[in-house]
């Protein structure tokens, strides 16, 4: 039995896949040991969609961000105007990031790259962490957080090398492990070469869960607990309340 709450950093339950008993879902997770779960945003509609999911339930916090394969300035500007109108509800900023495998252009690229710039900025002058999505850029995307000087960074579903994460973990930028962790090695592999102090947890849901092509919902990253116990030689116990305070160092105590 795990005894230190869960927080699940990165969660879409705003996708439609969850319309049909996203109230389920949500309780299932609080019965599963999940005390916080970050709903974040792809689009405006996305951000409106969780405030209303939120309403009235204090374990689920908001984050707002333009999903890198919107490539689009104008898009951004608002998503930019909206974050700052919100600020107060917000715990980040995200997901933002870059998708090297959606801009196979070099134009499109140099548009994501110059939107997460903003973004990074956005982030120094509002505080408020991001939430990093990258595809196929890993380098990029951590050379771009750096260049433009972001402090608190997540990286989600980060699965580039593990060099590169190891420059992420001396920036003292945070990785969310996805609960796919449960079914690949080479995540595993990646996981276990990432230091447990820089570790929170994550579901991606509905996408990334511990079985292929099953929808995911956050009671799931319970799953990813044993695996990364493992992988650090560590019980259980001792990994669930790393990852909690792992979370509340880097989001700040809103968990409880
Ligand atoms: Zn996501």
């Amino acid at each position: 039995m795990i005894q230190h709450g869960l927080i699940d950093t990165h969660a879409h339950l705003c996708d439609e896949r969850f319309n049909i008993d996203r109230d389920l879902v949500i309780q299932r997770a609080f019965k599963a040991g999940v005390i916080g779960i970050i709903l974040v945003a792809e689009t405006i509609e996305d951000a409106q969609l969780n405030s209303q999911i939120a309403q009235n339930e204090k374990r689920l916090h908001l984050a707002a961000g333009l999903y890198p394969g919107y490539a689009d300035i104008t898009k951004a500007e608002e998503m930019v105007s909206f974050i700052r109108k919100n600020s107060e509800n917000l715990l980040a900023i995200g997901e933002v990031g870059l998708d090297f495998q959606l801009a196979r252009q070099e134009n499109e690229r140099s548009i994501q790259i110059e939107v997460l710039k903003q973004f990074i900025s956005l982030s120094l002058e509002l505080n408020l962490p991001l939430n990093v999505h990258s595809r196929a850029a890993a380098k990029e995307s951590v050379d771009t957080l750096l260049k433009y000087g972001a402090k608190k960074v997540q990286l989600h579903a980060y699965h580039g090398k593990h060099k590169i994460a190891l420059q992420a973990v001396e920036a003292n930028f945070f990785f969310s492990v996805p609960t796919s962790i449960v079914r690949s090695p080479q995540m595993q592999d990646l996981f276990k070469k990432i230091p447990l102090s820089h570790l929170m947890l994550e579901s991606d849901s509905p996408v990334l869960g511990p079985e292929v092509a099953v929808r995911n919902e956050p009671c799931n990253i319970a799953k990813s607990i044993p695996i990364i116990a493992d992988l650090k030689g560590l019980p259980t116990n001792k990994v669930a309340e790393k990852l909690y305070n792992n979370s509340v160092s880097f989001y700040g105590d809103h968990f409880t």
